[in-house]
């Protein structure tokens, strides 16, 4: 059986500096530190977290008074920086730059009189986030049906911004929906839309080209993950999302001459190895990586986290 692997794949520059957050917290402040929800979402990455002694929370209620808490890569509501900040709580902000950049776009779009339409998935953490840091009138479209039902009149002026994880295409069709329905509307260019969500689609596409079957290997709730595996099978490939080698399906590859594997941007390479480990259970495997993309981008640290001393030994 040849696997082929999808390149780029996995780890974005948000996760990474998500995760980096709450390790480097760690080393600093010492345990526990607290973190507002799944920092991303991956099961593996937040075990391994929490038994270097990161405690997850749903909610701020459950932080002690002035703890360390971390804000997770999707981003938080005004009201959660509020309640964070009534608490006392010393946070440390590991919203990926470029979800802050969409709230920063709906405020602009907010303060110059425009109703702000949100391209995205409800219910999505990011979504709450960003449709709560726009205090003023904000909507949430997901489908072409959806700017139908829009009970707006056809001048009213308009902006829409997007969730950074949506299928490429999908965000197009919507966007085109919306400027066919509104005369005055503005927006980002869909290129704009988040380059490691871009460059994942446009791998698994050039995949999809060549591969019987594909495994994604991500979380069931990661919305980037899920847009990957609907891509695959959108080019006509079977395509499952698994979490690890574990969940591997042997009827899935049986007839497979060419096994193509990607991984949404909140999965870690280990878990790439260890689906290619369960394949070689199979029968032997010839690993090879599709060319791609090669990526450069880095997000910086928070400063009150570059610039805390470490911990001294011994100390809590
Ligand atoms: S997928 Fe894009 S927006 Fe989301 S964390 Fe990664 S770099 Fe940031």
């Amino acid at each position: 059986m040849r696997v082929m692997l999808a390149q780029p794949r996995g780890f974005c520059a948000g996760v990474i500096r998500a995760i980096d957050i709450v390790e480097q917290a760690l080393a600093k402040f010492g345990a526990p530190v607290y973190v507002r929800h799944e920092i991303v979402h991956n099961r593996h990455v937040v075990d391994a977290l929490r038994a270097k002694g990161a405690r997850f929370v749903e909610h701020l209620s459950e932080v002690p008074m002035g703890a360390i808490t971390i804000f997770s890569a999707h981003g938080v509501a005004r009201h959660v920086e509020d309640e964070a900040k009534a608490q006392g709580l010393r946070v440390l902000d590991a919203t990926c730059p470029l979800v802050a950049k969409v709230h920063g776009q709906g405020r602009r779009y907010v303060a110059q009189g425009r109703v702000v339409i949100l391209v995205g998935h409800a219910g999505h953490p990011e979504v709450e986030g960003t449709m709560g840091q726009i205090e003023g009138p904000a909507l949430l479209v997901q489908t072409e049906r959806d700017v139908d039902a829009l009970d707006l009149d056809p001048d009213t002026p308009v902006a829409y911004i997007t969730q950074t994880t949506l299928s490429v295409d999908d965000a197009r069709a919507v966007i085109t929906a919306l400027k066919r329905r509104f005369s005055d509307i503005v927006g980002p260019d869909i290129d704009q839309i988040c380059y490691a969500t871009q460059n994942r689609q446009s791998a698994v596409r050039a995949l999809a080209r060549i591969a019987d079957v594909i495994l994604v290997v991500g979380a069931k709730n990661s919305s980037n993950s899920n847009r990957l595996r609907e891509i695959g099978v959108e080019a006509g490939v079977p395509s499952y999302l698994i979490a690890d080698g574990g969940e591997l399906d042997a009827s899935w590859v049986l007839h497979a001459a060419v096994v193509g594997i990607t991984a949404g941007a909140s999965a870690p390479e280990e878990l790439v190895d260890d689906v290619i480990a369960a394949l070689r259970r199979l029968g032997p495997v010839e690993v090879s990586v599709l060319p791609g993309i090669e990526e450069k981008v880095e997000f910086r640290l928070p400063a009150e986290l570059l610039h805390a001393p470490r911990k001294a030994a011994g100390s809590r």
